[in-house]
């Protein structure tokens, strides 16, 4: 038998498939294995994708020489998304293998190999004798790689995945019958007073046992003692894996109430309950403004899912994975949900996935990279916000978490269910041309009523105090909510202290050395960053370019609305949450848990604060600047501004009291402003598609983006030239090519970009140029120049 690999080798990434032969010691090998094989002078991890009887090589082929888990990490089924993706987004397959799997399984083989060949060489395993490996065909060392493997499976494990990413804590067994430990006891010495103890806990709590070396401790017993009890044969000393539960402290709610559907919620659960029956492969649009009770429609359709003996997979967005949607699912489903996202350690992230791949946990809940779960028997895929642009993976490889869900569910036979206050316009294209089955929410599920969203025009109002930052009117607005203990929510999308850095004399705008942005001034920190590489500097005394002293700091972020608000109102308590507040670990989730501890009058973040949060003592939301977003040279500008203003409104009144929602802008006439006032996602929806429609974008249009980058402007701009001249040879009308132009911001991190657009309806040649630039990126990249392939886009920078 043939076994069809792709090589883990980072260096020469590659979609080559080569092919070993198994030797008859590694006859378990499956499709999803992870194995070991020679490769030039080196051993290297790799993926059997497939096994053949012949082979299509001619010479002789090399032999596997080892399987490294006892079960195959990746499953059929992904092992064949791996194909039809990497086909799709121009990504190499071995990425996207990496992309399914924990990080703690990237190849780290030398470090992974050395130690084996090493325990294997001082290993008794022939009549006790140690084996010299160099002695030793590589068949027979195959063999007793299996043997010791069998024998000893933990410890290879954990040497082969590269150490602590298991977590092993010692357990203690009994050996002997209750009766000899009450005969013995009377034997030991007494002053051997820690034994005594050991052997009085054994015998009064005799069905406690095996116990952990933890609980044992607790008992005030030394290690020695333990060694000692094991060294005359009372205890016997084992190794059990211990779960790295991220979701320890989660404590149900006790009378937790039910709640009955409203009809149209009924209705929403009765469809989607029907295709999960029936086995479906059907898409749903759910789409309700916030509080229509989605949620609950996701819940009680999960619910259905568990009772057809078949499982659930959720996606929420990154930032909405804040307890408060895991709690939910917790509550409901227990320990048989696992918990996929960033915020995990490699441990626990490492921790949650085996147990997806051992089948023990039955819903799955996790950001994006949570839609590669190696759940099976999947029954149901929801995708909650699903116009939340972080499904797509900016970084390759370029997926989008939406299209994987659909190739899912047409997979498993199961439905999936897009929900959103606000869908994304290809979305509801879709639902519109009936490809997708629309479910409507009309109402808020609690019978409230929408918050009362206020415009501020800033051409015609009075600043507070001496900015030009925070109107009166929006200033009187939180004094009055804090006077009634009220809690108040602020929303600026740019972190930092001021924008930039400009001289009054000179005209001078303090740039990034590596791209072409300017530094962002942070005041707690004391210097000038740039918000795309991360370089800082020192913050300039005089005009790096004339020397004077007349330097503005222009824009505002969200630390000088912070100082602005302290010297304001002085009496509020203020919590800031965007990316430099929340770097370390666990910091997302105080500073929330103290917001609804009401420790703070105050929440002023980024959109970070926008989406999902609900604290029902907040009744008033404002909006620093609605324009931030509308300025980026991008063709979503308005559906993601029209989305953030609808999100961050439904933040206020969530419980019994009325919401406010007010909204600085410049541009008070701009639609998307305009109609998220109203929340009238119809009316946007058809002025957005009339504005798509004359511009031929998505979703009149598919669009794929070729970037080419490089830290010579004149090679990028050459190559992005030729890529051009080819594209115009093989794409004809009413396909249409733009550019190449500079990027938006032509250098980030010293390199220089140039884009072309292709926007097509329905293009056959497309698909093969590419591949054909994809091979020849390769080639290029050892010159330094960077091409990047990007499907449907969902920016154009
Ligand atoms: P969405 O996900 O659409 O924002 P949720 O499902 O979170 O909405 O529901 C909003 C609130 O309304 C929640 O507090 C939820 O418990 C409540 N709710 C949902 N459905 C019902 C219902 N049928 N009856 C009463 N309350 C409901
Ligand atoms: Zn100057
Ligand atoms: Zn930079």
């Amino acid at each position: 038998m043939i076994a069809q690999v792709i090589v883990d080798v980072a260096a020469k990434q590659t979609d080559r498939i080569f092919e070993y032969h198994i030797p008859q010691a590694l006859d378990d090998v499956e499709v999803g294995s992870r194995v070991v094989v020679p490769f030039g002078r080196r051993k290297v991890q790799g993926f059997v994708v497939g096994l053949s009887e012949k082979s299509s090589f001619k010479g002789k082929l090399k032999d596997l020489l080892l399987v490294i888990d006892e079960m195959p990490p990746l499953t059929p089924e992904l092992v064949e998304l791996s194909k039809t993706l990497s086909d799709q987004i121009f990504a190499y397959r071995i990425t996207l293998l990496q992309t399914m799997l924990p990080r703690v399984m990237r190849a780290n083989y030398r470090k992974i190999l050395t130690p084996i060949d090493e325990k294997v060489k001082n290993l008794p395993l022939f009549q006790g004798e140690p084996v010299d490996l160099n002695s030793v065909s590589d068949l027979d060392k195959i063999v007793l790689i299996k043997k010791l493997l069998k024998q000893n499976q933990a410890k290879i494990e954990y040497l082969v995945e590269n150490k602590a990413k298991k977590k092993v804590e010692a357990q203690y067994n009994l050996t002997q019958k209750l009766a000899f430990y009450q005969e013995i006891v009377k034997k030991v010495p007494t002053n051997a007073k820690k034994q005594v103890a050991l052997l009085n806990d054994i015998i009064e709590n005799f069905d406690q046992y095996p116990k952990k070396s933890t609980d044992l401790k607790k008992l005030e017993l030394s290690t020695s003692v333990l060694k000692t009890a094991t060294q005359k044969g009372w205890l016997e000393k084992q190794e059990v894996e211990t779960y790295r539960d991220p979701l320890k402290d989660f404590e149900p709610e006790k009378n937790a109430r039910k709640i009955t559907l409203n009809e149209d919620q009924q209705h929403a659960l009765d469809k989607i309950a029907g295709s999960i029956k029936n086995k479906q492969a059907k898409t749903y649009l759910l789409e309700g403004i916030t509080g229509s009770g989605k949620t609950e429609v996701y819940l009680h359709a999960i619910q259905e899912t568990l009772n057809d003996g078949r499982n659930a997979l959720m996606l929420v967005p990154e930032i909405s994975l804040t307890p408060q949607m895991v709690r939910q699912v917790k509550q409901r489903f227990g320990s048989s949900v696992a918990v996929l996202h960033s915020a995990l350690s490699e441990g626990e992230r490492y921790d949650e996935w085996r147990r997806i791949r051992r089948g023990q946990a039955r819903v799955v809940v996790g950001a994006r990279s949570a839609i590669f779960a190696p759940l099976k028997n999947i029954g149901l895929v929801v995708i909650d916000e699903e116009h939340e642009s972080s499904y797509k993976q900016e970084d390759t490889p370029r997926y989008h978490a939406r299209n994987v869900a659909l190739w899912r569910s047409k997979f498993h036979n199961c439905p999936l269910v897009l929900g959103s206050a606000t869908p994304s316009l290809s979305s509801r294209a879709r639902a519109q041309k009936g490809v997708y089955e629309l479910l409507f929410l009309k109402h808020r599920a609690n019978k409230k009523s929408l918050p009362e969203v206020e415009i501020v025009d800033l051409k015609k109002i009075q600043f507070a105090g001496g900015q030009f930052d925070l109107s009166v009117n929006l200033v009187e607005a939180i004094q009055e909510k804090i006077a009634r203990h009220e809690q108040v929510i602020l929303m600026l999308n740019r972190r930092g202290f001021a924008a930039f850095m400009l001289c009054r004399a000179c005209g001078f705008v303090l740039k990034c050395p590596n791209c072409d942005i300017s530094l962002t001034y942070h005041k707690d920190t004391k210097d000038m960053q740039c918000h795309y590489c991360g370089h800082k500097e020192p913050i300039p005394k005089r005009c790096p370019n004339c020397q004077s002293q007349e330097i503005r700091f222009l824009g505002t972020g969200t630390q000088k609305i912070q100082e602005e608000l302290n010297e304001l109102i002085p009496q509020a308590k203020i919590l800031r949450m965007d990316v430099d507040t929340t770097r370390r670990k666990g910091s997302y989730k105080r500073i929330l848990d103290s917001f609804g501890n009401h420790e703070a009058d105050i929440l002023l973040g980024t959109q970070m604060i926008a989406k999902g949060l609900d604290f029902p003592n907040v009744t008033l939301v404002g909006v620093i600047n609605a324009d931030t977003g509308l300025q980026m040279p991008d063709y979503n500008a308005a559906e993601k501004t029209f989305d953030l203003l609808t999100q961050v409104s439904g933040r206020a009144g969530r419980a019994q009291k009325t919401g406010h929602v007010m909204i600085q802008t410049y541009n008070p006439e701009h639609y998307a402003i305009e109609l998220a006032k109203t929340q009238n996602y119809e009316a946007f929806y058809r002025k957005e598609m009339q504005v798509r429609h004359e511009g031929n974008y998505p979703p009149f249009f598919f669009t794929t983006l070729i970037s080419v980058a490089s830290k010579n402007e004149q090679t990028a701009a050459k190559f992005a030239f030729a890529v051009k001249r080819q594209l115009m040879a093989k794409l004809h009308a009413p396909t249409i090519i733009l550019g190449p132009t500079p990027s938006s911001i032509a250098k980030i991190k010293n390199q220089y970009f140039y884009q072309i657009l292709v926007k097509y309806k329905h293009e056959p040649n497309l698909n093969p140029i590419l591949h054909q630039l994809q091979d020849k990126a390769q080639e290029v990249q050892k010159t330094g120049l960077n091409v990047y392939i990007d499907n449907e886009p969902e920016r154009i920078i």
